[in-house]
């Protein structure tokens, strides 16, 4: 009997279909791409409700979570495009250096050509569109596989880009690890991966196969600083949203709080505090409130509350929260201190609503501890002293930096966003995105017949090797 998959054509078919499209983009304008643009930024408008009951059927995501995290990021993404691809395509003049005398030389923006586009389930409509409108923007094709996890948006993106595009162009593969292996066997031009560093060395060891450029966006565990000079209240506000938001499922969600010894309980009481303020104001209990969000499946709940079963067991208190119930996938935001390096929440990137407290008594300590980790996606440093900021901003290492917020970063249009080493290679986000998805092609004209280069051709006489090194000397 014929099955409906052996209908649909293989990845290797629709790669192969995408060919002749993506030569003929690199001939697409401005005006050609932000067509494409528009046509999904109308979409996206006119399918508000189905992208908010999906996000809720998958993760139980507020409205309101929805509006802010998934769907503006991709309209305030697209609309900057609109705005600035005139700009970003045109060809960049460089300026020449006196021993090029007599030539001009520009950039062109390439397009690539056939992108591959991986994304995760927590930002499951953000984080797979944001990085398809760069590639539409620098002009690429696209096959985009969206996370299995998120089953119902992961369905609605297919709807939207089978209605939109047409295979040829750009396409949605829906399927689990298996299919994301067979389509990273392929010559892509370009991989935009966004997921786990596990997952992330795999898809780089498969783009070597091919010599595929990449970008990886990974995570990570993301630290807070709290100076001695921060303001708690005001930190406490910030940081208990950037954490709990989406259930702490957020690659640049504080991971870890390292708070002066000497603040760390004035510091916990005010993050209960906006606890009870964001999500249970009327005492009826967390569990009740419509705007804390759920674990996305059994197996991450579980991993969490082996993490928080790790973690008590091991000599940590739970000043917070702690309370799961499998069936619901649902636990209460946790803080924990007395934290010691031999628990997993010390060592693996947490992804889940669980929050440890670290305390240190001098900065170099702090900064001692972050410089032992990976490089992080991102550090969030609190303080009103700006002489420690700089100081945490040159003496460590991480994707992004934020002074006296958290998390805010991502909707920065303007700034490259992405990790460094372990938590990331590559840029993302406007023209940083634009600009993943291109070729920076070096054009150099020289004028015809006679400049100054056919001076120093051979043979090489005294008078060319005086000019040689006249050149070395100088230039
Ligand atoms: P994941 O790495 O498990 O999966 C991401 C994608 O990779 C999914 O589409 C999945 O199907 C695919 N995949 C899984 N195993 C694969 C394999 N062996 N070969 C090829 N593809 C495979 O990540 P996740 O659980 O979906 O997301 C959580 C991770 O993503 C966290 O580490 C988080 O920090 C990170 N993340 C990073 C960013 C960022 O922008 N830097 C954003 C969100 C999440």
């Amino acid at each position: 009997m014929i099955q409906l998959s052996d209908l649909r054509p293989s990845p290797l078919q629709l790669f192969e279909e995408q060919w002749a499209t993506s030569i003929a983009w690199r001939k697409s304008t401005a005006q050609d791409r932000k067509e494409r643009l528009k046509k999904m930024l109308q979409w996206i408008q006119e399918h508000h409700d189905q992208i908010c009951t999906a996000l809720w059927e998958d993760l139980r995501k507020p409205a309101p979570e929805v509006d802010l995290n998934e769907i503006f990021p991709v309209t305030s993404e697209i609309k900057h495009c609109l705005k600035n691809l005139d700009n970003w395509m045109r060809p960049k003049p460089l300026p020449t250096p006196l021993p090029m005398l007599g030539t001009s030389a520009f950039i062109h923006f390439e397009p690539k050509g056939r992108a591959l586009l991986i994304s995760p389930w927590n930002f499951p409509f953000n984080l797979a569109l944001g990085p398809l409108v760069s590639a539409i923007a620098a002009g690429c094709t696209a096959i985009l596989k969206p996370s299995e996890y998120a089953a119902h948006t992961s369905l609605l993106i297919q709807e939207m880009v089978s209605e939109l595009f047409s295979p040829h162009e750009i396409t949605v593969c829906l399927g689990e690890k298996e299919l994301a292996s067979s389509l990273l066997n392929l010559p892509f031009d370009h991989i935009f991966f966004t997921g786990s560093p596990e997952v992330g060395k795999i898809v780089m060891k498969a783009a070597a196969q091919h010599l595929s450029s990449v970008t990886l966006e990974l995570g990570g565990k993301s630290p807070v600083l709290i100076d001695a000079s921060a303001n708690l209240t005001d930190a406490a506000q910030k940081i208990v949203w950037g954490k709990f938001v989406n259930c702490g499922q957020t690659c640049i969600a504080p991971d870890f709080i390292l708070v002066p010894e000497n603040k760390k309980e004035a510091f916990i009481a005010e993050m209960k505090i906006n606890l009870v303020k964001y999500y249970d104001e009327e005492g009826k209990g967390i569990d009740k409130s419509h705007d804390y969000a759920r674990i996305i499946n059994e197996r991450h709940f579980q991993r969490m509350m082996e993490m928080l079963e790790d973690a008590t067991a091991k000599g940590a208190q739970v000043e917070i929260g702690g309370n799961g119930e499998k069936s619901t996938r649902y636990l209460s935001p946790t803080i924990l201190s007395e934290i010691s390096s031999e628990m997993k929440v010390f060592q693996e990137e947490i992804f889940g609503p669980l929050l440890p407290v670290l305390t240190y008594n001098v900065l170099s300590d702090a900064i001692a501890l972050i410089n032992s980790q990976p490089k992080p996606l991102a550090l969030y440093y609190f303080g009103q002293d700006q002489g420690n900021a700089k100081r945490i901003m040159v003496e460590t290492s991480a994707g992004n930096m934020v002074i006296n917020d958290c998390v805010l970063h991502f909707l920065h249009n303007e700034m490259p966003f992405g990790g460094v080493n372990t938590s990331g290679i590559g840029k993302a986000h406007g023209k940083y995105g634009f600009l993943s998805f291109s070729n920076e092609k070096g054009v150099l004209k020289q004028r015809v017949g006679f400049n100054n280069v056919s001076l120093l051709r051979p043979p090489y006489g005294l008078r060319v090797k005086k000019l040689i090194a006249t050149m070395m000397k100088w230039f």
